[in-house]
């Protein structure tokens, strides 16, 4: 087992976490795309895990859509997507760690739900800071 820690943008939630990660999937279905703002979630799956809230639980928000299985968690402060419970799972997103994740995702899953711009995106120019696009 490794420990891992993070924590979410605004620092009011902290968490540790003793897992071995069994999945690592990138989903882009229409609900991970909500909840991250972006192309894809990044979540790590773990089956058995000792995890922990070091600070802030008080602050940890769920928020299941209507009718659906999709459960997210997040601060309450800084609206950062935090790792959730659920049916005996634990789902880490993978931005949320501080600690360095050492494995490469399994997979894209839900495709076929992706944004349109998303394809290719190896292909796009990179930058290490924001070009000047005026
Ligand atoms: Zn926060
Ligand atoms: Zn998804």
């Amino acid at each position: 087992m490794d420990t891992h820690s993070g924590s979410c943008l605004c620092s009011k939630v902290r968490f540790e976490i003793d897992a071995i990660f069994h999945g690592f999937f990138l989903c882009h279905c229409s609900r991970c795309r909500k909840t991250t703002g972006s192309a894809h979630g990044a979540n790590l799956f773990s089956k058995a895990a000792n995890f922990r809230w070091l600070e802030g639980e008080a602050n940890v928000k769920t928020f299941r859509v209507p009718g659906s299985r999709f459960l997210t968690t997040f601060c309450d402060t800084c609206g950062s997507t935090l790792p959730t419970f659920d049916k005996g799972h634990l789902l880490v997103p993978a931005g949320s760690l501080d600690s360095a994740v050492d494995c490469q995702p399994d997979g894209h899953i839900f495709v076929a739900s992706r944004a349109e711009w998303d394809h290719d995106l190896e292909l796009v120019p990179r930058f290490n800071s924001v070009p000047d696009i005026t």
